[in-house]
């Protein structure tokens, strides 16, 4: 379907159904205010309605005259609109029955259902908005911590398009010059006499280059803020992952016994850490085992182990360290792995010391209780201080945000070098105009521009219906 110039009218329920004590309507396109006057009856015997005003009154049924429900009628006029079209949101009172019913009589009058994502489709294609903005949006409706939320209302007031945008004129800027400088080629003796074209090249480094290499550097902070990190609780059974996780928590989700092997299954979690999402995941036990079902476990543990942004490896201080303890360490060494002590409030059967030494890679050991709410919180400041300090201080610079802008980011960046390594090498023309054009295109398609319906189709069906 072409959005751009099919514009019917669509209608969505626009707030999440059976929340809250209100529930909205929202009709955009140009048959919006003819359907509202279909439906709506206001109080005060006004006929025509006015943009950006608030009307009290009732929807009824057009063909049975009956009453359907007591609402609040908003009317905005294109353009100065979510979608840039007449917009018409009608608030009533929830339930789903209401909802439907007035979404049902909307249809009849001639709207037709939004599909996921339509209203902010329409935001974009109107120019409204561009792409990163429409994915902040997305972001924003999925944010589930405080950091991502910040992050992606960073995006939404067009953060990273600004800096696109200046790129990108440079960019035009040097184009211009290269153009000019195959025109006159004839002309030159010497590539490298060309003295404008010398301080361009260190225009192009430093106004571009340099500050896209250092976003692109950025990318995996941007990537925990919004998705946050993943943690894994591996360590001998009985150990204490399942007390550990649950003061984590601060609830019982884990089982907690005193019989080796429960937790047979990864079970996960989530919980916020100065702002930002910790996945927590409690294996089974990484050991040798006849059981089957305990061998899926210990194969899934592995799978998680590789998967974890960091490994935390719990053992029982009041318990000697066994060979167990190798093929553990055997597992996780070559991931991120923090060594935790626990039942430290029990008489140690080995030292921080004896355990450091035998598994030296495990940097940054702490001992602790996982019964103790202040270890608990010690151990808290310790993840957020080892793990989110990074991310954490660049939370207010400009970050990608997802896999698709960095793609175009990276051949942008490629085509850039490529283009500047032409240069440097005394050749310029045709090859180093195409590398520039290149980069610019891939720099516009952050935004969203040239491209294709497959593409906008895939991002714009992540929003859910109604907005
Ligand atoms: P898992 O098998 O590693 O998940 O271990 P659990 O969390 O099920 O704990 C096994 C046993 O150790 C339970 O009886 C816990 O109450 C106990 N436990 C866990 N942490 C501590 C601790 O710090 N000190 C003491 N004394 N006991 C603990
Ligand atoms: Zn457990």
């Amino acid at each position: 379907m072409d959005f751009k110039t099919n514009q019917d009218t669509i209608c969505a329920i626009a707030t999440p159904v059976g929340e809250g004590g209100i529930g909205i309507i929202r009709i955009s396109g140009p048959e919006a205010v003819g359907i509202a006057q279909q439906l709506f009856r206001p109080t005060t015997s006004t006929l025509s309605l006015k943009s950006h005003r608030l009307y009290h009154g009732w929807i009824l049924d057009p063909s049975t005259r009956q009453r359907v429900d007591e609402v609040l009628l908003s009317y905005m006029a294109a353009p100065r609109t979510y979608t840039r079209e007449d917009v018409v949101e009608i608030n009533c009172h929830s339930g789903y029955a209401v909802l439907e019913r007035i979404l049902e009589l909307a249809i009849r009058a001639g709207a037709r259902l939004a599909e996921p994502g339509e209203f902010t489709r329409r935001a974009f294609l109107s120019g409204r908005i561009d792409l990163s903005q429409a994915e902040a949006i997305i972001d924003v409706i999925h944010a589930r911590s405080e950091k991502s939320l910040a992050l992606a209302s960073r995006h939404l007031s067009g953060d990273l398009r600004d800096r696109i945008l200046q790129w990108r004129e440079v960019l035009l800027q040097f184009q211009a010059l290269t153009e000019a400088s195959i025109d006159f080629s004839e002309d030159l003796e010497d590539a490298s006499s060309d003295s404008h074209l010398a301080i361009s090249i260190q225009d192009l480094d430093k106004q571009v280059i340099a500050p896209l290499k250092e976003l692109l550097d950025h990318f995996e902070r941007g990537r925990v803020l919004r998705e946050g990190i993943t943690l894994v609780l591996v360590g001998k059974p009985n150990v204490g992952k399942s007390s550990l996780l649950n003061a984590l928590l601060g609830k019982d989700r884990a089982i907690v016994t005193p019989v080796p092997g429960t937790t047979r299954d990864v079970i996960e979690e989530t919980f916020l850490l100065s702002g930002i999402l910790v996945r927590i995941l409690d294996t089974a036990g990484i050991r040798h085992s006849p059981d089957e079902i305990e061998s899926i476990g210990i194969e899934r543990t592995l799978r998680s182990v590789e998967d974890a942004d960091v490994v935390l490896w719990l053992m029982d201080q009041s318990r000697p360290l066994t060979e167990e303890d190798d093929t553990i360490y055997a597992s996780i060494s070559s991931s991120r792995h923090m060594l935790l002590l626990n039942k430290h409030d029990l008489p140690p059967a080995f030292s921080m010391e004896e355990a450091v030494e035998k598994y030296p890679s495990a940097a940054g050991a702490m001992e602790l209780s996982a019964l103790n709410s202040s270890d608990i919180e010690r151990l808290r400041e310790q993840l957020s201080e080892s793990f989110l300090k990074q991310p954490l201080e660049s939370c207010n610079a400009t970050l990608i945000s997802n896999l698709r802008q960095r793609d175009c980011l990276e051949r942008a960046m490629d085509a850039l070098l490529r283009g500047k390594e032409l240069l440097l090498a005394g050749g310029y023309g045709e090859l180093v105009t195409e590398e520039i054009h290149l980069a610019r295109q891939q720099l516009e398609s952050v935004l969203g521009w040239n491209e294709d319906e497959d593409l906008l189709d895939r991002i714009f069906s992540q929003f859910c219906i109604g907005k």
